[in-house]
């Protein structure tokens, strides 16, 4: 078991990808990995789910595998010379096209943006490095000022401020993929630039419970929406990047805060993602700066902080995990720490599993318990104990290997593949054995049992049982 509570979620690419490297990434840290379908062929990500269930399975520990869905994300055309300058104050114009662009005129092949796209939105090319406002709507065209000028060069990303896309969250690219990941069998789906609670049925019917469904929150009208997309998903995350692009940059930190508060009170795992130890794509250590925004998004609370470009195209994919966890490790280790994600003061619901859950964390406090352990069939109880942030690791037991795996990304739970017990004393025997092999428990040590009698039926958790190691 790791010696930290908070996940480590990381993106495997051409630097990490060969078997090897996956071994050594889990085995310096990492707990769920993210293929990313934006790029890498189907057999690409195959392989490597192949690789990390061979880890997993090796190592006896569950590992989530998450697919995650580019998107309906929109670029410009290509341009006669691959590339054209915009000037400060230029005015430029954008058509509906698929041809190449030249200079002064920018090609969209996006029919749906000309249906919405109206003087005084705003549209960010290249991750936002460069801005247009659009000034003037032609018959077949608009007219926009350029009011952050550089160099646009083919198939750059744009987004649209200031408007509502009539675009799913899911294109054909994206069910084509979806079904994919589903075959391979994959624990969790992330649907990208969800903006509606619609978008989330609909992706729902294509995943059918196979998978849980992350939701990425990157746009204006998903922050909007939060609650109700939220209350829908299984999980999700907070994707800095096209946020950062989509809201103004001095609104991610209270996004962030806003989000993690969020899923924290629904009890449903989220993810900080996009540059966390970004120098270290290049360098051999990340900057002050990101080690102190990890350790924020612990103080805050996340189930898991992400790592992207850092271990799929960086240059010391291991060492970023390797660090990330230590600077991890350090914030749980501050006393603290509790003080901080503990404020957000949530309240539990009138329910068995609500109150078995807060008498845990209750009896956690009061003995210093070394784990509890708890027993599901669907991943539910373990889920809501972790909402509780008890100070112990919390080991799920569960016959149901699929569910174990997607265990992996909740805060502080360690699931382990078992069967459930015939009767209360087996149960007594098996725990003591699971707490010392996994939770390091010696003679003496306390845990925490929460079970549902009789064993077998799922959503009957009834039962506590505070036990000492013999
Ligand atoms: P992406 O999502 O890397 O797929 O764009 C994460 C983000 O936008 O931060
Ligand atoms: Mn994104």
């Amino acid at each position: 078991m790791r010696n930290r509570l908070a996940k480590i979620v990381a993106t495997v690419g051409p630097a990490s990808a060969a078997p090897d490297n996956l071994k050594l990434l889990y085995e310096v840290g990492v707990d769920a990995f993210r293929l990313n379908f934006s790029h890498g062929s189907h057999e690409d990500h195959a392989k490597a789910i192949t690789a990390i269930r061979k880890v997993e399975k090796e190592a006896g520990n569950a590992i989530s595998i998450i697919a995650d869905m580019q998107g309906p994300k929109l670029r410009v055309s290509t341009f006669d010379n691959d590339k054209i300058e915009l000037g400060f104050g230029q005015t430029v114009i954008l058509k509906n096209s698929a041809k190449p662009g030249k200079d002064g005129v920018i090609h969209l092949p996006h029919p749906e943006l000309f249906k919405v796209l109206k003087p005084g939105h705003v549209l960010k090319f290249d991750d936002g490095k460069l801005m247009v406002t659009i000034t003037e709507q032609g018959t077949d065209h608009l007219k926009a000022r350029v009011d952050i000028p550089g160099i646009l060069r083919n198939k750059k990303g744009v987004n649209v401020i200031g408007a509502v896309l009539p675009l799913s969250a899911m294109t054909k690219k994206d069910k084509i993929d979806m079904k994919f990941a589903l075959e391979q069998g994959v624990d969790f789906i992330a649907l990208s630039f969800v903006q509606t609670t619609q978008d989330v049925r609909e992706a729902q019917k294509v995943i059918q419970g196979k998978a849980g469904l992350i939701v990425k929150i990157e746009k204006p009208s998903a922050v909007e929406n939060l609650t109700a997309i939220l209350e829908l998903a299984d999980a999700v995350m907070v994707a800095r990047g096209d946020l950062g692009v989509e809201l103004t940059l001095e609104h991610v930190p209270t996004v962030q805060r806003k989000i993690i508060a969020a899923a924290r009170a629904l009890g449903k795992p989220v993810i900080v993602a996009t540059h966390m130890l970004e120098s270290m794509i290049d360098a051999a250590t990340p900057t002050r700066a990101e080690a102190s925004d990890v350790a924020t998004a612990v103080y805050q609370g996340t189930d898991a902080v992400m790592l992207s470009a850092e271990t799929a195209i960086g240059r010391h994919p291991a060492t970023a995990v390797a660090i990330m966890d230590r600077i991890i490790m350090a914030a749980e280790q501050d006393p603290t720490y509790p003080d901080y994600y503990m404020r957000s003061n949530l309240r539990p619901q009138a329910t068995v599993n609500d109150a078995i859950s807060q008498s845990v964390r209750g009896i956690a406090e009061v003995l210093g318990v070394k784990a509890v352990l708890g027993y599901t069939m669907t991943g539910s109880t373990v889920k809501r104990i972790a909402r509780e942030r008890p100070p112990c690791p919390i080991i799920g037991l569960t016959p149901n290997a699929p569910m174990a795996s997607r265990m992996a990304l909740t805060w502080g739970v360690h699931a382990v593949v078992m069967q459930d017990p015939k009767n209360f004393a087996e149960m007594l025997e098996v725990t003591q054995g699971v707490a010392k092999k996994h939770a390091g428990a010696v003679t003496g040590d306390k845990i925490i049992i929460a079970a549902g009698i009789p064993f077998g039926r799922p959503g009957t958790t009834d039962t506590l049982k505070i036990a000492t190691i013999d």
